[in-house]
């Protein structure tokens, strides 16, 4: 054989694979990196998922319900208690994260000789679906902060028809929520020339929105072209399951059962999300404490100087530095470990328990005032 091998298609050749660095507990006790729950299931919820897991193995010499009924019937529910109303079974689609839900989008409604469109800075996982689906990427641009100029995103959105607009509200990695006015906007512009684009606005941080911050849920009846996708690994403290899900018109979850594997959803996932559905009030006991935490944390940040963006996730930007590897490295010497991510000279830490706020404070302030001092 000859040439480079393995065979890569040409465009994947020399890049890294996705991911934040992952260190154990010993080497980053404080762990303020990929936006999880830090409070994890009582010792009841999590008795209960044991036992519904227990009971899906032993019959696990069979393919799972391929069309998860049961879930979409709890998920259904649960939407309807989070900011949307009338929503059924049959608007929702769910798979292994949101992130599988929105390749699947990526899979069906993209493709060669289409455009996928977002607005930067945004979450990295977006251009690799396009890439991956062989979707063209567009990136158009946030305001200086972090909002989004409605006449120029719509200008953009005419220009390029694109199949996909993929619209996190709160935006990651800077907090930004969107107006519903915008999301209106967008859809009425993607659903104006042939054969129209969907309008995805991914809330993966939802359940943190301040108040006063509507969800895109309500906005369902009023535009056939938008999909709105959830997570349970974010507010609901269950990142290591694996369920992401969607509500849209029936038709979107028509399209994607052509492109998505089978029995994708397994067994043990299906049965855990149910059981961790019961417990939604419990899982979510501590939105509010994590909400009330981040508001704090701005607050401080901003106290000591920082430059902070508004956030209505449970994660807050803030900077502006120098040399931002240094100070997120600083950091991880003191145990604590953050996320270096977002536009040059930006950090982002996500919100954790009040000790873990605490260490991180002390941390980032060791570190300012040792850099202050070697410059000095
Ligand atoms: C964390 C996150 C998700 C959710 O990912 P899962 O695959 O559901 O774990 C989706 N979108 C954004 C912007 C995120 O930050």
């Amino acid at each position: 054989m000859s040439g480079r091998f393995p065979p890569l298609r040409e465009e994947l050749q020399g890049i890294e694979p996705y991911g934040a660095p992952q260190l154990t507990l010993e080497q980053a006790p404080v762990q303020l990196n990929v936006n999880e729950n830090p409070y994890g299931p009582s010792p009841e919820a999590a008795g209960d998922i044991a036992r519904a897991v227990g009971e899906a193995a032993v019959t696990l010499n069979r393919y799972p319900d391929r069309e998860f009924v049961e879930l979409r019937e709890a998920l259904a529910a649960y939407l309807n208690t989070s900011g949307g109303s009338g929503i059924t079974p049959a608007m929702v689609w769910a798979a292994n994260g949101s992130n599988e839900v929105m390749l699947q989008l990526l899979q069906a409604f993209g493709g060669p000789g289409r455009v996928a469109l977002s607005f930067a800075p945004t979450y990295s996982m977006y251009p690799e679906y396009a890439r991956d689906t062989m979707t063209e990427w567009v990136a158009g641009h946030r305001a200086e902060d972090f909002s989004l100029d409605l006449d120029a995103a719509r200008e953009l959105v005419l220009e390029r028809k694109p199949s996909v607009v993929l619209l996190p509200s709160p935006n990651n990695p800077t907090g930004t929520a969107l107006p519903p006015e915008a999301v209106s906007m967008l859809c009425e512009a993607a659903g104006s020339y042939e054969p129209g684009g969907l309008v995805v606005v991914d809330e993966a941080y939802g359940e943190f929105r301040r108040a006063g911050t509507p969800s895109a849920l309500e906005l369902l009846p009023e535009h056939r072209n938008l999909v709105v996708t959830r997570t349970m690994s974010k507010a609901f403290a269950l990142a290591g399951a694996r369920l992401g899900y969607l509500a849209a018109d029936p038709a979107i979850g028509d399209a994607i059962r052509v492109v998505r594997l089978p029995y994708h959803l397994s067994a043990v996932t299906q049965a855990t999300a149910l059981a961790a559905l019961r417990y939604a009030p419990e899982l979510l006991g501590r939105v509010d404490d994590l909400r009330a935490e981040r508001d704090a944390t701005v607050v401080w940040l901003r106290e000591q100087g920082f430059e902070v963006a508004d956030s209505d996730a449970n994660f807050v930007l803030f900077g502006r530095f120098g040399d931002r590897h240094a100070v997120w490295q600083g950091l991880v010497d003191r145990g604590v470990l953050i996320r270096e991510t977002g536009p040059e000279g930006w950090l982002r830490v996500s919100v954790g328990t009040p000790d873990e706020m605490a260490a991180f404070r002390k941390a980032l302030m060791d570190v300012t005032i040792d850099a202050n001092e070697e410059q000095a």
